[in-house]
């Protein structure tokens, strides 16, 4: 017999942490808090073996389902000494979704399931409050009408407002229990008109329709799309929760509140919670109510923290808080209720947090001796440190603060108001930075939230849905600023006397809370003593040295700042596009005389000299991997009138001789034309120019500095050897003649990108005459897939979504196209010449998947953007430990 339930909570806990993939993680962790005697309210788990049986079998519960769940049910009534749909004294139920991952799209949480017209009169009697019942009643149909028989929302709570407003009452918990039956009666009205049936009475049938609505939301459009991008295989299934009652609505000593074990903002270590006296489930985080804190030191004067007005409560919470982040090594977010000063603890995860909260926890706990310092390392998601590269306010500059809110999420923005999110991404699509203001943020303002830098709301605590958003996409946050009001209408915010209009200024501090009136202008960050220690201890494990790809002297700066071991790409394009040159490479091009080539090529050489001695200068001795001229000659073409008659007077030639020259060097296809070594090998001068530039900067450089350059020169879209052979004898004959003229000696490289898929097929033989390989990984994508990058924008996230490719390969390298060329080259390329150099210079080198396969394949090292290294440095030591830990496995 297959055992498709399994309880918990008083005294028997078929399950624990590690039943992840059969329980769910609510239910996992639910009988795993109960295991280590943390007050659970008694329940039970209906695997997600029910949900995939339920699938199979065209939508039917296996037979032995319901006796098992009567027994389950029947445990549960013993243990709470009540009975589900009893007259007198009522079990009442929650019944919760949970997934394996959390997941949105799933069924949201009914609660106070079992009351109906008598229960509601047995559970007033027994709890003394009738005022109390009638709000259970009225709560459950108002949740089990819109999740589980689907009625709009919005009918339950505009009728709940337009009572309170007849009423002259402004909060909920004003109401007499009266009025919640005058307000239920409407609610059992709106569910008869809308579904045409009345609200169900029987208690069995209740469940029995929320466990069917928890199995069918598993497969509802949302879920389907949320599956679809996140990976997660439609076979897994959701489990089901029943889960009796506890109630934080009962009175002043009850209470429902969310916390985490430390500070999600900043992982600072200090308990961070919030909770609101007389209230129930998701009250904290809807945003009707604004939440109190939990601890005293964080409370305003005006506030009343828990700490004072439940202490018992809040004393065991702090016990629980230790215990659990003991048990779990992870900070933890839990969600809790009082009821008559009784603690019960209702779910614990691993909390979400900010990368600098990821950063700062992960280093803490290796020091308090909680994980290791591998764990650290890979507990940290590399991308996230992009987010500890965000700007914060100029400290000097002038401002004037609006108002106060809570600081959801770190950073500054500057922006100009949008108060919709249709709205945002119209500005943003138009450049303008925006700051999206609401009252508060639903899942339809996900996608403004995104388009924006920022995002303000003047309702919800640091649990609302604005604060958790924004932290998981690194925006800017600040929640809960309660003097602002706005008015949609009108599309104003109005506080403190000033109001604001849409595409008005504002300014907002994510990591105080602050909101400023008009642009206060950023700067970059400042790294934390966490990062560079962070940095260190990935740099004592990881086996793959991290480059930078960097042309400008600012960007080299950067890179040594954020610990590139040199620079992996030099391109040598942008250089020539300075004012004072662009001048001197259109002669060069739109010219068919030597004479008037060699004279607009020299002129270009001081500026290619200055440009790398800058960045020899600042890489010290740091190997720097200049790529020769690569871009598509058109790129550089005088494109208007103006500008071919400055060439045409400059040359001293006609114009029309000139267009004519214009329309020749125009290409059809120009990423496969007239480019890389192709260039090199017609117009041999312009590299001539460069390797003499390199050499004679490499030269000066060490004199000046005493420590001896050694520059890497490299030959771009090469596909064969003969093509690499021909540029090579080139560039050293100006190597050798240039090192007569000095009577110097140099060490140099000369290698060769891989970037074709020919290149990679005949790596052996291109390795001969070759120092080192580059694989550049954005052209041989669109090479070997025959996919332009600058067109594939219509049709590849189509190619994603559909599933026929798992993602942009532009973004995450093709592991089995690309890769498998890659893994040729290096193969080929070793077999060759054993201790050829080899490494990558696409935008792969900076992303985390990718670079977790240039470490199986054995490169030497990665190349990437200046603000990327310090995640490809965290992303190749988490590549390190992973290797390591497949190879004792
Ligand atoms: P979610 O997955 O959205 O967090 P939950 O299943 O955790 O949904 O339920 C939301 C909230 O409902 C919980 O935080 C808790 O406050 C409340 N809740 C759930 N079950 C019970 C219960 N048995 N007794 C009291 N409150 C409950
Ligand atoms: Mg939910
Ligand atoms: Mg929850």
């Amino acid at each position: 017999m297959t055992k498709w339930i399994y309880s918990f909570g008083a005294g028997q806990n078929d399950g624990n942490a590690g039943m992840r993939n059969l329980l769910g993680g609510k239910g996992a962790n639910l009988a795993e808090m109960s295991n280590i005697g943390l007050p659970v309210p008694p329940g039970f788990t209906i695997t997600t073996e029910v949900c995939s049986a339920f699938y199979e079998n065209g939508r039917k519960y296996p037979d032995d389902l319901k006796a098992q769940l009567d027994d389950a049910m029947a445990r549960v009534e013993k243990a709470m000494g009540l009975r589900f749909g009893d007259a007198n004294a009522p079990l009442l139920v929650s019944v919760r979704s949970g997934a394996r991952v959390s997941m949105p799209g799933m069924m949201d949480t009914v609660l106070n399931l079992g009351l109906n017209d008598q229960t509601v009169e047995g559970l007033a009697r027994s709890s003394g409050d009738s005022r109390f019942a009638w709000d259970s009643y009225r709560r459950f149909i108002q949740m089990y009408g819109s999740v589980v028989l689907g009625v709009s929302h919005h009918r339950f709570e505009d009728l709940l407002e337009q009572t309170k407003r007849e009423l002259g009452k402004h909060d909920d918990t004003q109401l007499t229990a009266e009025e919640w039956q005058m307000v239920l009666k409407g609610y059992k009205d709106i569910v008869l008109n809308e579904t045409g049936t009345p609200f169900p009475e029987d208690p069995q049938d209740q469940l029995w329709g929320a466990i069917g609505a928890v199995f069918g939301s598993w497969m509802n459009p949302r879920a389907n799309t949320y599956r679809k991008l996140h990976d997660i295989p439609a076979s897994w299934g959701t489990a089901v929760n029943v889960q009796s009652m506890v109630f934080g609505n009962m009175g002043e000593d009850c209470a429902t509140g969310v916390c985490f074990t430390r500070d999600p903002s900043t992982g600072e270590n200090v308990f961070y919670g919030e909770y609101l006296i007389n209230a129930q489930g998701e009250d904290v985080v809807a945003g009707i109510r604004t939440p109190q804190p939990m601890a005293a030191e964080r409370a305003t004067p005006d506030q009343n923290p828990m700490e004072k007005a439940l202490p018992e409560a809040y004393q065991e919470m702090l016990k629980v808080r230790d215990l659990l982040e003991r048990h779990y090594k992870d900070m933890q977010d839990i969600e809790f209720t009082v009821q008559s000063n009784t603690l019960y603890l209702l779910q614990t995860r691993s909390g979400k947090r900010t990368a600098a909260a990821a950063l700062r926890i992960a280093i803490d706990m290796a020091q308090e001796g909680l994980i290791t310092k591998e764990d650290a390392i890979s507990r940290v998601p590399p991308a996230s440190l992009d987010q500890l590269l965000h700007p914060v306010l100029d400290p000097k500059a002038e401002r004037k603060q609006l108002a106060r809110g809570l600081p959801a999420s770190p950073g500054a923005a500057t922006g100009v108001i949008a108060f919709s999110a249709e709205d945002v991404e119209d500005r943003a699509s138009k450049g303008e930075d925006v700051i999206l203001v609401r009252i508060e943020t639903s899942p339809e303002d996900v996608h403004g939230m995104h388009a924006a830098r920022g995002v303000l709301t003047t309702r919800g605590g640091m649990t609302s849905h604005a604060a958790v958003v924004a932290r998981g996409m690194g925006r800017v946050c600040v929640a809960g600023a309660g003097s602002i009001m706005v008015d949609y209408k009108a599309q104003t915010l109005t506080v403190n006397g000033h109001t604001l209009k849409a595409g008005d200024w504002l300014t907002l501090d994510g990591g105080t809370g602050a909101v400023y009136l008009g642009r206060v202008p950023t700067i970059p960050p400042t790294l934390s003593g966490d990062f560079s220690t962070l940095m260190g201890w990935a740099d004592s494990v990881r086996r793959l040295g991290v480059r930078a790809n960097a042309e400008t002297p600012e960007d080299a700066e950067t890179a040594r700042r954020f610990g590139a071991e040199g620079i992996g790409l030099c391109r040598t394009e942008h250089m020539f596009f300075g004012p004072d040159r662009i001048g001197h490479v259109r002669q060069m091009i739109m010219t068919e005389e030597k004479d008037a080539r060699a004279k607009a090529i020299g002129a270009l050489l001081p500026f290619q000299r200055d440009d790398f001695a800058a960045l020899f200068r600042i890489m010290a001795g740091l190997p720097v991997t200049i790529r020769l001229l690569d871009p598509p000659l058109h790129e550089f073409l005088p494109h208007g009138e103006a500008e071919l008659k400055d060439v045409a007077k400059a040359l001293g030639q006609d114009v029309e001789a000139l267009r004519a020259r214009r329309s020749a060097l125009s290409e059809s296809n120009p990423m496969l034309g007239h480019r890389g070594c192709r260039l090199g090998i017609s117009y041999p001068e312009i590299y001539a120019m460069q390797v003499r530039a390199i050499t004679e900067a490499a030269l000066a450089v060490s004199k000046e500095t005493g420590k001896a350059v050694i520059p890497e020169i490299m030959i771009p879209l090469v596909g064969t050897k003969a093509e690499l052979d021909l540029v090579r004898k080139a560039s050293e004959a100006v190597i050798a003649s240039v090192l007569k003229e000095q009577n110097a000696t140099l060490d140099y490289h000369i290698g060769t990108m891989i970037e074709l898929p020919r290149a990679a097929i005949t790596a052996d033989k291109i390795a001969e005459s070759a120092d080192f390989f580059s694989f550049g990984t954005n052209d041989l994508t669109q090479t070997t897939l025959g996919l332009s990058r600058d067109d594939a924008g219509s049709f590849l996230p189509e190619y994603v979504e559909k599933g026929l490719l798992p993602q942009d390969p532009f973004i995450s390298i093709d592991q089995e196209g690309v890769g498998a060329l890659v893994r040729m080259g290096v193969e080929k390329g070793r077999a060759t010449k054993p201790d050829i150099k080899l490494g990558i210079c696409g935008e792969h080198g900076g992303d985390p998947l990718s670079i977790s396969f240039f470490e199986s394949v054995g490169l030497d090292y990665v190349s990437c953007s200046p603000f990327r290294v310090p995640v490809a440095r965290l992303a190749s030591a988490q590549a390190a430990l992973a290797a390591r830990k497949a190879v004792k496995a």
